[in-house]
């Protein structure tokens, strides 16, 4: 299987040899022809996967096959993030060498006019956010009547993002005659909505099973107490010779003071989240891709669409709150053919998340302790046979009582289990060698 025989143009083949790629992806093999056909496409595939790709090199082979007459743009990519915009943009450059289309990319946090400038002498593809977007709609600056091909990219979390009314409104100014390709890690019941309004007779593209983790990623949890996460996490980091990590937080001010931290036990760290402004995200990316930062700490939003090639270790330092995050998060080691590892530090306080995360993923991730650092609070994970009615919700995650998990915490999950008040019990609870819970030392 090769990139010209799924009908791309020799120009367009190029550019991706130029890139190293010898054969194209699962999502590439499907979207690249559904695409070429001109027909609308509903795609499954998260980032990693080639996705990118998969919708620029068809598009621009459209787009290619006649002359702009008007100043465009003539295919719209809305995304949700300005890391992943320009991570597009970027693409898109790639990709398009050696034809002659235009791009630009639009989104917030920076100057609008030089963006209003670059609009004004007319291009084939723009990438926008979409409220960046509605900003240079309502000023006049860009018009969509020769717009011919739209591509929703990463659409779930455009819609966890609280995009769907701009979305829509951009939605009711493009002409109808067009094709739409959307593209989205998860299917809720949202995006089926909303994909029901937008698409007529899709293709469906699906590489991995909805809603499963990538293959290639090994992943497992290391129960530690919260208190003591900063310190197995350094500790990790220097056994393991570590030299290029992401790790998540759930909050701006948790990556904030996690970077601060690594920065005091002397571990290069940088944090990424919506609170930076745009240079200082540019920066710390560029400098944790250079080598020059170890750590990089982000949060869910700021992680979405960074494209960093080959990242070998993913931690989570807290579990998402949302299940699918997790998918998300893990989906940015293992990328492209490479192996990985996603490894979730989880305190007792985390059992719910965990609960749903395995859920989601439909099996239980190997628990592993760290001498030294072993939890005096265990997981509230599921009671064995018999629920405790206080705990029970009803339903369990599938794989979760097969005597993998930790023994149920004696004191339940009041808000004082954090602390350091669990006694010996707790610890003893897990010496039971339960099975896929094993020791070691980092
Ligand atoms: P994406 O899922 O679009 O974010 O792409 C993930 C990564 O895979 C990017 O770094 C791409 O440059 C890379 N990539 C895309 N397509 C291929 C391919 N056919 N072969 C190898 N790498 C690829």
């Amino acid at each position: 299987m090769s990139f010209s025989s799924l009908g791309l143009s020799e120009q367009l083949v190029r550019a991706t040899s130029d890139q190293g790629y010898e054969t194209p992806s699962p999502i590439q093999q499907q979207a690249i022809p559904a695409v070429l056909s001109g027909k609308d496409v509903m795609a499954a595939a998260q980032t990693g996967t080639g996705k990118t790709a998969g919708f620029t090199l068809p598009l621009l082979q459209r787009l290619a096959e006649k002359p702009r007459t008007g100043k465009g743009p003539r295919a719209l990519i809305l995304a949700p993030t300005r890391e992943l915009a320009a991570q597009v943009h970027d693409s898109v450059n790639q990709y398009s060498k050696y034809v002659p289309t235009k791009a630009a990319v639009v989104f917030g946090g920076v100057k609008i006019n030089p963006q209003m400038m670059k609009l004004r002498k007319g291009l084939d593809v723009l990438v926008a956010t979409p409220g960046r977007l509605m900003d240079l709609y309502q000023q006049n600056a860009v018009r969509f009547d020769e717009v011919e091909i739209l591509v929703l990219d990463e659409a779930d979390r455009m819609l966890d993002m609280g995009f769907i009314r701009d979305i829509r409104k951009i939605l009711a100014m493009l002409p109808p005659k067009r094709q739409n390709l959307l593209f989205s890690a998860t299917f809720s019941g949202e995006i089926r909505k909303l994909a029901e309004g937008l698409l007529h007779n899709p293709v469906q593209v699906e590489v991995a099973a909805r809603n499963t983790t990538a293959e290639k990623v090994k992943q497992s949890v290391y129960p530690v107490d919260q208190s003591q996460k900063t310190a197995l996490l350094s500790k990790l980091v220097r056994d393991n010779a570590w030299e290029q990590v992401l790790v998540f937080t759930r909050t701006k001010h948790g990556a904030n003071r996690l970077t601060q931290k690594l920065e005091r036990d002397g571990i290069t760290a940088a944090a990424i989240h919506g609170n930076k402004s745009q240079g200082a995200r540019t920066r710390a990316l560029s400098n944790f891709k250079a080598g020059e930062v170890r750590v990089l700490v982000a949060t869910d939003i700021a992680a979405r669409g960074l494209d960093i090639k080959q990242l070998p270790q993913v931690v989570n330092f807290e579990l998402p709150n949302v299940p699918e995050d997790y998918v998300h998060r893990i989906g940015r080691t293992g990328r492209a053919g490479e192996s990985g590892h996603a490894l979730s530090l989880v305190s007792a306080d985390e059992g719910k998340q965990l609960a749903g995360i395995e859920k989601l993923i439909k099996k239980q991730l190997p628990r592993t302790e760290i001498e030294g650092f072993e939890p005096q609070n265990n997981l509230p994970v599921k009671p064995k046979a018999k629920a405790d009615p206080s705990k029970a919700r009803g339903r369990k995650p599938q794989g979760a009582n097969k005597g993998k998990s930790f023994g149920p915490k004696p004191a339940g999950r009041s808000g004082a289990g954090r602390g350091r008040g669990g006694a010996g019990g707790a610890g003893q609870a897990q010496g039971r060698g339960r099975p896929g819970q094993q020791r070691r030392s980092a």
